[in-house]
């Protein structure tokens, strides 16, 4: 890391009301958990999703990694705008989804990965259909996990054509391409009530640069959370609890202008 990647990065302005509002779940609006199941929706904060969802005509949307039903699961009774598995799900375009057909190779290497991680205790292989989750950040370090998922990982990638390897926190993910996080705020930017507003897109791991940088080109800017540099963001919030803030406070204008 350079010294220059190293600066602290500038808290964003408050949100503006002709906003469309893009945001990444794990790791930006909740804690990251020893397992994706293991997550907490910490109190107030759908309050303050559907008030700003209100807000913004909207346009607030979650782009996750997660499949589209686990985030309604997670938010509910929230069932807002959305994109799951990093772009390659888009609520309202299911029909156009890249999701659904797994290539029939997929079962066995996931038997193989499930056997691979059976011999390294806290790490665990994610079924999310079309993609497979390798995750070691219940193994602890030094156990050998990372190494070992990651290397089974690359071995398999030749088995499945147009496959790619997408690194995360403590997670590499097997899975096709044609889509990703910026390809999901290029469509909803196309259309309503996203369309004519300014992007801004929250979020905190390397799959989510995708989204800053197509908020970019759509004329917004996006805000990172946590240390992970180099980025292309412009802000900067230190955690889920920062980013829950910032939402509270664009909630609550919100109520002033109702009042
Ligand atoms: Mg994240």
């Amino acid at each position: 890391m350079t010294a220059v990647d190293a600066l602290p990065l500038p808290p964003p302005p408050p949100l503006g009301g002709d906003v469309a509002l893009f945001l990444d779940v794990d790791g930006t609006l909740l804690e990251l958990a020893d397992r994706p199941d293991l997550v907490r929706v910490p109190p107030g904060l759908i309050d303050s999703l559907q008030a700003v969802h209100e807000r913004l005509g909207g346009a607030l949307a979650l782009i996750s990694g997660r499949p589209l039903a686990q985030l309604d699961t997670l938010f509910a009774p929230l069932r807002l705008p959305a994109a799951g598995l990093h772009g390659l799900q888009v609520r309202g375009r299911e029909q156009a989804s890249l999701a659904d057909d797994a290539p029939p190779e997929l079962a066995a290497v996931l038997a193989g990965a499930r056997a691979l991680a059976a011999r390294f205790p806290g790490s665990l292989i994610e079924d999310k259909g079309t993609a497979l989750a390798f995750h070691w950040r219940a193994a602890g370090e030094g156990a050998g996990a990372e190494d070992a998922l990651r290397q089974y990982a690359e071995s398999v990638l030749p088995r499945l054509p147009g496959y790619f390897l997408q690194p995360g926190k403590d997670v590499v993910e097997l899975r096709p391409g044609g889509a990703h996080k910026g390809t999901a705020v290029d469509l909803l930017m196309a259309t309503p009530p996203f369309q004519g507003r300014t992007p801004v897109f929250v979020g905190d791991d390397l799959t989510d640069e995708h989204g800053f940088i197509a908020a970019a080109a759509h004329g917004g800017s996006a805000i990172v959370v946590g240390e992970r540099r180099p980025t292309s963001a412009r802000y900067g919030l230190r955690g889920p609890a920062e980013v829950m803030a910032w939402l509270g406070r664009a909630a609550l204008a919100e109520a002033e202008v109702a009042r």
